[in-house]
């Protein structure tokens, strides 16, 4: 969704109370497609703090489908964020893309708030993304999903507990 940013950038002192929906549908980057399956509208407050420069502040959250770290399963993950930012309304576009301002959400006077929210989602995006604690994974020879049963591949059972051990003991090697 776009808003008109010219009114209130004339009126010092002004707040205005927003609800926009988002139009947003996926969350795309160079890691890959993740589809949003929920979200709510955007709680977002604009404030004209005086010399052309606005305050937005808000929040929100997107579910996102997110594939599990281990088997792949897609996983419901709540992605909240918190939006606080400036923009000062005295630079042109040319000014902002001198200044290295990422700030591509806004073009002239038109704020694009699909695309803001879309780099405070990116912002927060879960390191890990696990189905459950104890997810099995995919067995790396047949590539079965292990949560639903064994395989019958032979191979050497892993212990998590020596698993975190050897991973000490490969860290003192290092130093
Ligand atoms: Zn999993
Ligand atoms: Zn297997």
């Amino acid at each position: 969704m776009q808003i008109h940013l010219s009114d209130i950038t004339d009126s010092e002192g002004k707040v205005i109370q927003l609800h926009p929906e988002l139009e947003l549908n996926e969350i795309s980057f160079q890691m890959g497609n993740y589809p949003i399956l929920d979200k709510v509208p955007v709680e977002l407050k604009i404030t004209n703090t005086g010399n052309k420069v606005l305050e937005l502040t808000g929040n929100g959250s997107v579910t996102v489908g997110i594939p599990c770290d281990r088997c792949l399963e897609e996983v419901s993950v709540e992605i909240p964020y918190v939006i606080d930012r400036k923009l000062d309304m005295k630079q042109s576009d040319k000014d902002r893309v001198e200044n290295l301002d990422e700030n591509d959400y806004l073009t002239g006077m038109d704020l694009d708030v699909d695309r803001l929210v879309y780099l405070e989602v990116l912002m927060n995006w879960p390191l890990k993304v696990l189905c459950k604690e104890d997810c099995k994974g995919i067995c790396s020879q047949c590539g079965k999903n292990l949560n639903e049963g064994p395989c019958g591949c032979i191979e050497e059972p892993k212990d998590p507990r020596m698993a975190a051990i050897s991973d000490i003991f490969s860290k003192f090697k290092e130093v």
